[in-house]
């Protein structure tokens, strides 16, 4: 008995020490499992994180302006935005088959040299201006290139240089005429006073030309800006205010001036460069018809616009000349815009407070009988 009491013994402490061996090993178990859930979640948190950057990264370079071409150390392109491939007009895997060859040139010598290189070039069909920077991001020779078009950029660069000369040239002529006026008065004064009336008159219509052809000048540079859109304007009320000073110009140029105008809806803009608008319209007519003509201004509501339509009998323009006549400082008759106190900005003016104001303008015109300006505003809404 005691013998079996001894065995049973023995048989339940093994069975007591299996079982808690059994336990700690389900507990460990348990443990390393929750380990392992755990070191997955992170990982898949990781990877979450890493997929999130990878579309943030996707997402900026997509949207970017400015194309990027990530070149390798051995040559192949690691990455390429869709704005390259718009610049480049292609999608090159290696860098030898980077165009323009300059380009590739730019990626070479930035990696061998360390340091940035800049090129700018025309390439393309239609043809564009590119410049690319190529910067040295690695140590093995990877290298960053970022391409932008600066075509636009180049094309008004060209506009103000343009604008730089033409104005100097304009301002040089009445300047010199000036000079050349007190000059002769200055020794008139001396010598022979009754010369003198003449050349102060000179002296006056060249200064009163200067101070347009300046005022024309500040007006385009402000307009090229912007126009400051912030009230409901009147048309017919603009026409109303410029009434008098406009009949007094026809009537000195002995020409019959009509205004017709129906109640119209107000536009949405600036009442000054609207005026601006009219001003030079209507003095243009008047200017380029001879005495006798005539000159008939029309406002209408038409839709969701409001038209203004200056129409005269005047010499007109030539067919060939009407795209260039917007342009600044471009004349037809030199002479006549001369004679009649142009300053070749008026159009230029017109063009601008028209674009600004979301509208269109269109021009007919007849060689020796005459032109008519057709401007479109849309309506105001509110
Ligand atoms: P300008 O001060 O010389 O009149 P604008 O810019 O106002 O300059 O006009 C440009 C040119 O367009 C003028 O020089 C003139 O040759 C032509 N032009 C403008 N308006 C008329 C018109 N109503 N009839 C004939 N020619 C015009």
């Amino acid at each position: 008995m005691e013998k079996l009491l001894a065995v049973v013994g023995v048989v339940a402490v093994v069975a007591i020490v299996f079982v808690a061996r059994q336990l700690r090993a389900a507990d460990r178990a348990r443990r390393s499992a929750e380990e392992r859930d755990r070191t997955i979640s992170s990982l898949q948190r990781r990877l979450e994180e890493l997929n999130e950057d990878r579309r943030a990264t996707e997402t900026v370079l997509s949207s970017m302006e400015e194309g990027v071409v990530l070149v390798g150390s051995v040559g192949g392109i690691r990455l390429i935005n869709a704005a390259a491939e718009r610049h480049l007009q292609t999608r090159p895997t290696t860098l030898a088959r980077l165009q323009p060859v300059a380009f590739q040139d730019a990626v070479r010598k930035a990696a061998a040299g360390r340091s940035s290189v800049i090129v700018e070039m025309e390439t393309g069909n239609p043809s564009r201006w590119l410049r690319a920077s190529a910067i040295p991001v690695d140590e093995d020779g990877t290298v960053l290139l970022v391409v932008r078009d600066v075509t636009e950029a180049r094309r008004l660069e060209a506009v103000r240089r343009d604008l730089v000369a033409n104005a100097s040239h304009e301002l040089k002529t009445p300047a010199a005429s000036i000079q050349a006026a007190a000059e002769t008065i200055r020794t008139a004064v001396r010598d022979d006073p009754a010369a003198i009336p003449p050349f102060a008159e000179q002296l006056e219509r060249e200064a009163v030309r200067l101070s347009r052809i300046v005022s024309d000048l500040l007006d385009l540079s402000r307009l090229e800006a912007g126009s400051d859109l912030a009230e409901h304007v009147s048309l017919g009320r603009l026409l109303q205010e410029e009434r008098e000073r406009l009949e007094q110009a026809a009537t000195e140029r002995r020409i019959a001036l009509s205004v017709r105008d129906e109640p119209t809806p107000s536009v949405w803009g600036s009442a000054r460069d609207l005026s601006l608008l009219v001003r030079n319209l209507v003095d243009n007519a008047i200017r380029y018809t001879r005495p006798g003509g005539r000159v008939d201004v029309s406002l209408s509501g038409q839709g969701e616009e409001v038209v203004l339509s200056v129409a005269d009998t005047g010499v007109g323009i030539p067919t060939r000349e009407l795209p260039r006549i917007f342009e600044r400082f471009y004349r037809v008759d030199r002479a006549r815009s001369r004679e009649t106190g142009g300053t070749g900005l008026g159009l230029s003016i017109v063009k601008h407070v028209i674009e600004n104001h979301g509208g269109t303008v269109n021009v007919t015109s007849e060689l020796g009988r005459g032109t008519c300006f057709e401007v479109r505003l849309p309506a105001a809404t509110t």
